[in-house]
């Protein structure tokens, strides 16, 4: 099937999500809460859209917007970038010195000073992306706790979470830098919890905590002697596959 999308054709499968369809045609809609290798959340607004279906308008989050037949979609109409500056005026609000959401406000035309301003510290802007990479990751060690202007991210009490493994899922996938992650000598920090770090077989860079190798060798059942860091995996995947090529050729 195809859509339209800012008066380009795109060719879509049904059930597909909008934000997937624009990506794959390098058409640019804003995100915050979302990662490619994660369902969409539809927590941030950011991606909203305009779509005209049959006649009818709406605005919809385009992550979590699956296309069902031929639509005309509008990712920066005046309506558009008028939600998206009034989000990101809130968010603005919330965490006045990260970099990424002053980057995106600029470019939203949110002026420099605004009516409220939070915690100059404050980056979390409470989009639950860490929490479901956690979830994902079969660990849950951290959930949004309290309500209201006291609501945030964390583990149960603030105190190092038994579930954690050190994996550092939740600070990659943070759109913001909300989530510290300190690596220093061999040893890894992160939600109050301290990990050694396992060095690789090859290269001999700490790159991973034991209990996050021991997680994959029992979920995806990895060789736990073959702990090697993504550089060296491509590097000995490219050797094996390049024998395989000489032998057969
Ligand atoms: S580092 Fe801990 S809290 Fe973060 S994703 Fe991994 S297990 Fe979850």
């Amino acid at each position: 099937m195809k859509i339209t999308v800012d008066g380009i054709a795109c060719e879509a499968q049904k059930g597909e999500m909008l934000l997937q369809i624009a990506r794959r045609n390098n058409i640019h809609i804003p995100t915050l809460c979302h990662s490619d290798a994660l369902p969409g959340l539809g927590s941030c607004r950011l991606c909203m859209v305009e779509i005209a279906d049959r006649g009818r308008s709406s605005v919809v989050a385009s992550c979590i917007y699956p296309v069902k037949g031929e639509i005309e979609v509008l990712t920066h109409s005046d309506k558009i970038k008028s939600i998206r500056k009034n989000l990101l005026m809130l968010l603005y609000a919330r965490a006045p010195e990260d970099e990424t959401i002053n980057r995106l406000r600029k470019e939203y035309g949110v002026p420099d000073s605004i009516r409220f301003s939070g915690d100059k510290d404050e980056h979390c802007i409470l989009c639950g992306l860490c929490v479901k990479a956690c979830d994902e990751m079969g660990s849950s060690a951290i959930s949004t706790t309290n309500r209201g202007v006291t609501k945030k991210v964390s583990t149960p009490y603030d105190e190092p979470s038994a579930e954690c493994i050190g994996c550092g899922s939740c600070a990659y996938v943070c759109p913001t830098d909300a989530i510290k992650m300190k690596e220093d000598e061999g040893m890894r920090t992160i939600w109050n919890k301290s990990f050694h770090l396992v060095r690789c077989k090859k290269c001999g860079k700490p790159f991973a905590t034991q209990e996050q190798l021991e997680y994959n060798r029992e979920k995806l059942g990895d060789d736990w002697a073959e702990a090697l860091c993504q550089s060296c995996k491509k590097a000995v995947t490219g050797e094996k596959l390049r024998d395989i090529y000489e032998r057969t050729t």
